[in-house]
């Protein structure tokens, strides 16, 4: 009887538990988003919901499209235009140009370095241009990109550096050099047609001239110059490097 009992007492403490659990389950479920709601939750991205990359003014409202743009070789190559954050390469164009304040693409802080010599005297707004205008390309490039270590020898198929061990940089360095400065170009070369050239009145040679022709094609060295590239002194890396030494 008493067994019976117990029985009894367990079965409805039970039942009462049970019934108190149900109404706190009932109360979640009511809290519940809609069904809609939540087949958009499990399917990825809120209804409107937009995925931009800031990097390539990539947008999308897929996410999954999102995840696949970030592996792109678009969107690698775009983060490897932007320069680091505490690096102080920058600050000195950055301060010198107002418009540069926000910019973060090295390839367009690189060519308002490389076109100021010959801008910032003329004062006017209009871009001139040197005598020595790849020279002076390679220069800004050795200087923001590799730290200014490099040089060779007249030895071609040597480079050395005078900050990094021998084991730390190859030949590459060399073609990596050209890339740059291409990437250089293709900023400065809108940049003159916005700020307008200025040519000089009185000159023999013509650097705009000059310009044209070391640009079309970057020489590395000495046998890759074309004629008027020779004639007009255009420096070759393997010379600029050269003269690092
Ligand atoms: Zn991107």
């Amino acid at each position: 009887m008493n067994k019976d009992l117990d029985v009894t007492q367990l079965v409805s403490k039970g039942l009462a538990q049970l019934s108190s659990g149900l109404r706190t389950l009932s109360k979640a479920v009511e809290k519940l988003p809609s069904q809609e709601t939540l087949m958009r939750l499990l399917t990825g991205g809120e209804q409107g919901e937009v995925f931009t990359c800031g990097h390539c003014e990539y947008t999308t409202t897929r996410r999954t499209d999102y995840k696949k743009h970030l592996n792109t070789l678009k969107h690698m190559r775009q983060l490897a235009r932007k320069i680091e954050p505490g690096s102080s390469v920058w600050a000195q164009i950055k301060q010198d140009y107002s418009e540069l304040k926000q910019e973060d693409d090295k390839y367009v802080l690189m060519a308002y370095m490389w076109l100021q010599p010959h801008h910032r005297r003329v004062g006017i707004g209009k871009q001139g241009m040197g005598k020595w205008p790849l020279r002076e390309l390679w220069e800004v490039v050795h200087k923001c990109i590799f730290d200014g270590g490099f040089y060779m020898k007249g030895n071609k198929l040597s480079i050395y550096s005078k900050t990094m061990p021998r084991d730390k940089f190859n030949f590459d360095v060399f073609t990596q050099f050209r890339e740059h400065a291409h990437l250089v170009i293709m900023e400065a070369n809108p940049l003159i047609d916005i700020r307008a050239r200025l040519f000089a009145e009185h000159s023999y040679n013509d650097p705009w001239e000059k310009y044209q022709y070391s640009v079309r094609n970057l020489p590395m060295y000495l046998k890759d110059k074309t004629p008027i590239q020779k004639r007009k002194e255009t420096c070759s890396l393997h010379e600029y490097l050269q003269m690092c030494g």
